[in-house]
C-alpha cells in the first residue's frame, strides 16, 4: 500500500511545533513505516511536489507576503491542511505587533533595540519580503481543515492527529489534547 505523503512548513514562527512533532519520539519510526515526509524543515526540501500530497502542516502565523505565498502553495497541493501551534492557529504571539503600526514596529526591531549599534537602519529592498499591517492566522489566508493549538501543541496531540487520519478518520481532539497558552 502507498504511503500517506506528508509536507509541512514553518510562516513567522519559532521553531517550537515543529520540535514538538519530532517529541513523538521513537514513534517516528512506526510513522515512517506509514507515512513518507516531502518537503519540511527536517528534510530541508522547500516546496510541496507539484503532483501533490496528502497532508500539508502549517506552523507559524501569516505575516508577510512571502509567508502568504508559502501558505497558499501548501493549501494547493495538500489535499488536507493542519494548522498546529497556536500561532498558525490565531496568530499567537506573533500577533502581538498587532497592536502597533507597523512602522514602528520595524523601527523598534531595527533601530531602536538595546543591543542596536548607533547609525543602522531599517532595511529596505524589493528582495525582502512585505510584513502586513496585522498578522494574520493560517484561517484567515487560506482554508485550513484541522486546527491544532498549543504553544507548542503536545506531541500527544499531533500523534493522535496523524494517526487518526491515517486511520481514515477525522481527528477530533479532546480536553486534555487542547492547550490555550
Ligand atoms: S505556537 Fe508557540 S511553539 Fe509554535 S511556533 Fe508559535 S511560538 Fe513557537
Amino acid at each position: 500500500m502507498a504511503k500517506v505523503t506528508l509536507c509541512s512548513d514553518w510562516l513567522d514562527v519559532c521553531s517550537g511545533c515543529h520540535m514538538s512533532l519530532l517529541d513523538i519520539d521513537e514513534r517516528i519510526v512506526e510513522l515512517l513505516k506509514h507515512v513518507q515526509l516531502l518537503s519540511m524543515p527536517i528534510t530541508d526540501l522547500k516546496h510541496p511536489p507539484k503532483g501533490g500530497c496528502d497532508i500539508g502542516i502549517l506552523t507559524g502565523a501569516v505575516s508577510n507576503d512571502h509567508q502568504e505565498a508559502v501558505a497558499k502553495e501548501m493549501r494547493e497541493r495538500c489535499k488536507l491542511l493542519i494548522a498546529l501551534g497556536d500561532c498558525a492557529v490565531f496568530g499567537g504571539i506573533c500577533a502581538m505587533r498587532n497592536f502597533f503600526d507597523v512602522e514602528d514596529v520595524l523601527r523598534r526591531g531595527y533601530i531602536e533595540t538595546e543591543s542596536t549599534a548607533p547609525g543602522s537602519e531599517v532595511p529596505r529592498s524589493e528582495e525582502i519580503a512585505k510584513l502586513f499591517p496585522q498578522v494574520k492566522a493560517v484561517n484567515q489566508v487560506v482554508k485550513v481543515d484541522i486546527h491544532i493549538p498549543g504553544c507548542p501543541p503536545p506531541s500527544e496531540a499531533i500523534w493522535y492527529a496523524l494517526t487518526e487520519l491515517l486511520a481514515g478518520r477525522m481527528p477530533v481532539l479532546t480536553d486534555d489534547l487542547l492547550t490555550y497558552d
